[in-house]
């Protein structure tokens, strides 16, 4: 008897504590607290269903991450609201409701931005000759994009060095350009097809500048945060959706719910951080798998006093363009002594795998060239690592040279049987890898949840 009494108990307490039960109504799940999460929850929230979001690091905001351990504000992943002039906008609009002060971003201005050679040497350059070397790229570019859609950016600029298109044209500017867009797709030029290059730099211009909330990009996700019922710390593990309720899993206790909406990132999906009870659908495999993700980190370095100008960003050409080449003057946001420069592609992921003190040497080399041997090491630092980051594992989705992306998209965000749902910025089909679109993403969940679950007034 004990013994089966004993045998009984530990059945019991094996198996999860259900934290709804099946007759307290709708229940909504969310999966993951980032832009996109936190957008689904807060309309679904404001138009009165109840929803309760799961998020499995000790904070919100995922790829939203201010960072004040340095005493003031830093983003360790995205600081730009991009497209300010998009018209719906809705983190423009967050911004205006709440009255946040942001600087414009030199990236899309190329106003204050100082270029200089592998010597150190400061590189001038007349507005009209780099207007000429952009238009002759953006041609060039435009026309292999019909003629040989599997040529590069690199294939590119060769063949106009080779036929003697860009002579007047400085290495380092060439560089300048080559890596601007690199770092905006998270990716090596040579892993993106032409075309893609050229739908982002045309996205870029067409949708205005970029701007960053002084104070912390987190005052966007805290406010959409707020009254929000999200449990930190509870990583979700496994979903069921072979009955009529969903089963969500954590390690702690099980939730049952009518609709979940998955929104961590595709780094998760593809590394089966979640089963899917049935398995999901052969064509949203496939969606997870080809996407391609990009990868994309920032070095931060606080110095004891300023020996850089007073420039917002400066290029440094580099025998390798991805190393440390690309620079930005935090100064003029933060008032310490700090610059950050952006890596990405293979390099970036190649530096994940690196040592604290190998990364913040590679770093020094190009600014000693530039600035003099003399100048001191940084006092403190942050290096990210997003391809490693628990729960995060890649910094944005890219296209690459896949499937058509356009597809594999639409299929990552189409639900599974109107009860699973897909957001996050990598089910955004034409804006991936933003924050405004991954917030959207939500929206564009929540919205279908409401017409499938209509409350009654
Ligand atoms: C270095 C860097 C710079 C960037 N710069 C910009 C920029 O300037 N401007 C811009 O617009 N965009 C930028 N981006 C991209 C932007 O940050 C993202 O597109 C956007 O924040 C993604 O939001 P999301 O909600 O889709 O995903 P996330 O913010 O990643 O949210 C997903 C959440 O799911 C959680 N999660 C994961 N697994 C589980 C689980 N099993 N259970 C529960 N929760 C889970 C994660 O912890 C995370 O909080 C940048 C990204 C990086 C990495």
């Amino acid at each position: 008897m004990k013994i089966f009494i004993r045998v009984l108990f530990a059945y019991i307490l094996l198996q999860p504590v259900y934290a709804f039960s099946e007759s307290e109504g709708l229940k909504i799940l969310v999966v993951g607290a980032g832009i996109s999460g936190l957008g689904v929850a807060r309309d679904l929230h404001d138009s009165g269903y109840k929803v309760t979001v799961l998020e499995a690091r000790n904070k919100i905001g995922g790829r939203i991450d201010t960072d004040r351990s340095l005493g003031f504000p830093i983003e360790r992943g995205a600081n730009w609201i991009h497209s300010n002039e998009l018209e719906n906008n809705r983190l423009m609009s967050i911004k205006e409701e709440l009255g946040l002060k942001t600087y414009i971003s030199p990236l899309t201005a190329y106003d204050g931005v100082k270029l200089f050679d592998k010597s150190g040497n400061v590189i001038n350059l007349k507005k009209e000759d780099l207007e000429k070397i952009e238009f002759r790229i953006g041609l060039a570019a435009y026309i292999a994009s019909y003629i040989k859609p599997s040529s590069n950016l690199e294939d590119v600029i060769d063949f106009l060095k080779r036929i003697g298109l860009l002579s007047f044209a400085p290495n380092a500017l060439l560089q300048a350009i080559h890596q601007t867009l690199e770092l905006s797709a998270a990716e090596d030029s040579r892993n993106m097809p032409i075309g893609v290059l050229i739908e982002e730099a045309e996205y870029a211009e067409s949708a205005g500048s970029d701007e960053e909330v002084l104070g912390g990009f987190d005052q966007i996700t805290n406010h959409l945060s707020q009254n929000l019922d999200i449990k930190l710390n509870t990583p979700v593990t496994k979903i069921d959706y072979s009955s009529k309720k969903i089963k969500v899993f954590t390690d702690e206790q099980a939730y049952v719910a009518d609709s979940v909406v998955v929104t961590v990132p595709l780094g998760v999906l593809q590394q089966n951080l979640i089963e899917f009870v049935p398995e999901l659908p052969e064509k949203k495999k496939d969606a997870i798998s080809n996407i391609n993700l990009g990868n994309v980190n920032k070095v931060i370095l606080r110095f004891p006093y300023k020996f850089w100008g007073d420039d917002k960003m400066f290029f440094i050409e580099r025998e390798n363009r991805s190393a440390f080449s690309t620079w930005f003057n935090n100064e003029v946001i933060v008032n310490e002594p700090v610059i950050y420069s952006i890596i990405s592609g293979d390099y970036s992921r190649e530096l994940e795998k690196k040592s604290d003190e190998y990364v913040i040497e590679e770093a020094m080399k190009p600014l000693r060239v530039v600035y003099g041997k003399d100048i001191p090491n940084p006092d403190s630092f942050l290096i990210t690592r997003w391809g490693l980051e628990p729960y995060i594992l890649g910094s944005y989705s890219t296209a690459g040279y896949n499937q058509d992306d356009l597809t594999l998209r639409t299929e990552l965000a189409n639900p599974i049987e109107n009860k699973i749902f897909f957001a996050g910025e990598a089910t955004s089909v034409n804006e991936y890898g933003f924050t405004h679109s991954a917030l959207d993403t939500g929206l564009r969940e929540a919205k279908k949840i409401k017409e499938l679950y209509p409350l009654d007034l």
